[in-house]
């Protein structure tokens, strides 16, 4: 995890050299947001075409390899934005992982 962690804030400046940065905090948390929601979007559809749910035209450019890049998106997006915000995640996982084993102990 410190590993990934360590990588994402490096990505994170290569983003912000490539593509700028909002002066403003709050416009760059939206991006992010923004950024989260259409990677998850972009997941959704390859969910359906897993599934062969989509229509026969778009199935047609279907590529299995293409499920786990945008599982692999849609994490990395998400720390991205939790960093910006500045969410400790390790912090976050380890204590929302306890409420759940917690959850199912009684
Ligand atoms: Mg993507």
């Amino acid at each position: 995890m410190k590993k990934l962690l360590k990588w994402v804030k490096k990505e994170n400046g290569r983003l912000e050299k490539d593509h700028g940065r909002y002066p403003d905090q709050d416009k760059q948390i939206f991006a992010r947001t923004i950024k989260l929601g259409e990677e998850f979007g972009e997941l959704c559809q390859e969910v359906l075409f897993h599934s062969s749910r989509q229509r026969k035209s778009k199935m047609d450019k279907f590529k299995k390899e293409n499920l786990p890049d945008e599982f692999a998106d849609v994490l990395i997006t998400t720390l991205l934005l939790a960093q910006e915000m500045n969410i400790d995640i390790e912090k976050a996982l380890e204590d929302k992982i306890k409420k759940i084993d917690e959850r199912y102990e009684k």
